[in-house]
């Protein structure tokens, strides 16, 4: 059985992480989207909310669970027996940081290998950040979100 973590910020869930995550659940057995917990840096949502969210983006994947982790990403992967981690890339500027990540965590683990996967072109400039920045402004973010985020962000607004 083939499974593969989907590690991440998640600050929050976007429709380019669900394309990735749509396309891992159909390559893989099982695929667990983690949020990585970082204690030292203030998110924009609790790590909570942000599995929440996702709960509430990936109800139509059955093979996708959602977890939280703090640690290392390798070793979180290990304790679930999984063998992929999955890392999706935008654009060129992704790279290098990716490459780097993906060779440290190889080096601690060789067992565990990092697969990289796009988007569609038109999910491909979302990111968490500028999803936050037009919300900020008060910019529609609904074409760039899943609903369930969609509607976060506007009671939040309120
Ligand atoms: P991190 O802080 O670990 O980079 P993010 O939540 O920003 O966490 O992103 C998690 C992963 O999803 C990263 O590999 C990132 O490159 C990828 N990703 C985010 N948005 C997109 C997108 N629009 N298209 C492709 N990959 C994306």
């Amino acid at each position: 059985m083939k499974i593969a973590i989907y590690p991440g910020s998640f600050d929050p869930i976007t429709m380019g992480h669900l394309d990735i995550l749509r396309n891992a659940s159909e390559i893989f057995d099982k695929v667990i989207i983690a949020v990585a917990h970082n204690a030292s840096k203030k998110g924009f949502l609790t790590t909570e909310q942000r599995v929440e969210l996702i709960k509430k983006s990936v109800q139509d994947l059955s093979n996708v669970e959602v977890d939280s982790f703090s640690g290392l990403t390798i070793e979180y992967a290990k304790k679930h027996n999984a063998q992929i981690l999955i890392r999706g890339l935008r654009a060129v500027s992704d790279f290098e940081y990716e490459m780097q990540l993906s060779q440290a965590n190889s080096a601690l683990c060789s067992d565990i290998k990092t697969v990289f996967l796009t988007t569609k072109p038109e999910y491909n400039f979302i990111s968490s950040s500028t999803i936050k920045e037009i919300w900020s402004n008060g910019g529609d973010v609904s074409k760039f979100v899943p609903s369930a985020v969609n509607e976060y962000l506007l009671q939040k607004r309120d």
